[in-house]
């Protein structure tokens, strides 16, 4: 399961509304893309829907449960960040594991599941290294490594691609749309590239200035943009 629906959600840091009422829904098992330029709104939305940014107002459901007040940890939610956050002391095996160390998960289950993950991600090999020893490719997937061993109803990816070269991008691109057809579990996916959205989502989302310029799939957008400002976006002919 992983149906997430915003409603009227609004977010203001002091006196500025970044979000004005917003309605979305993902549907369980989308692969959706937040996409629109710098500063739009696309991290606050997506920190909104994990829950490491509170409301101003509206609601967040997941899986017809309203979210607004249940802290992270218990949304069942995993979040992947662009600058990794792994632990540079700790073995690749060990930041994969971290988060069911913290859920006091038996050593057997926790080598059990980061053994997957590691195979799924083709880490087998790099499972005693530190971070410092991998490459960023590598380092991306211990991240997502440490994401999916959490079972999550859904991954969030916040621009997980931007800090790779263009070569390495185009293969986790690859990676983590082949992770969403195996897995079929609900991804949203944050990205400033129109190429990452276009290639990657079922359903795009395009934002500008916090507010949602059109919903669609990547062929709606690119033959029936809805303004000049997504077809501008999305590189359509229009
Ligand atoms: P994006 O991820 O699309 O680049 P953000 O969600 O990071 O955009 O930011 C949206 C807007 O909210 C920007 O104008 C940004 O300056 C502002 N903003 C984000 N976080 C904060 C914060 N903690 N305090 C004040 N303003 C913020
Ligand atoms: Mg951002």
């Amino acid at each position: 399961m992983g149906r997430i629906v915003l409603e009227n959600t609004t977010k203001s840091f002091g006196d500025v509304q970044v979000i004005p009422p917003l309605n979305l829904t993902i549907e369980d098992g989308e692969f959706a893309v937040f996409v629109g330029p710098s500063g739009c709104g696309k991290s606050t939305l997506l920190r909104m829907i994990a829950g490491l940014e509170d409301l101003t107002s509206g609601k967040i459901v997941i899986d017809d449960k309203d979210v607004t007040e249940v802290p992270p940890a218990q949304r069942g939610l995993a979040m992947v960040f662009q600058s990794y956050a792994l632990y540079p002391h700790m073995t690749v095996r060990k930041n994969i594991g971290f988060p069911l160390r913290m859920e006091k998960m038996s050593q057997s289950e926790i080598d059990a599941k980061v053994d997957a993950a590691a195979k799924s991600l083709n880490l087998v090999d790099y499972l005693d290294r530190k971070p410092g020893q991998l490459s960023g490719g590598q380092r991306q997937r211990v991240a997502i490594g440490r994401a999916i061993v959490r079972d999550p109803s859904a991954f969030l990816f916040d621009e997980p691609l931007s800090n790779l070269d263009a070569a390495l991008r185009v293969g986790m691109r690859l990676e983590i749309s082949e992770m969403h057809q195996r897995m079929k579990t609900t991804m949203i996916y944050v990205t400033h590239d129109q190429v990452e959205a276009m290639t990657m989502a079922d359903k795009i989302v395009v934002l500008q200035a916090g507010v949602i310029e059109q919903v669609g799939s990547p062929l709606d957008l690119y033959h029936k943009p809805r303004n000049i400002f997504v077809a501008g976006f999305i590189g359509s002919p229009k």
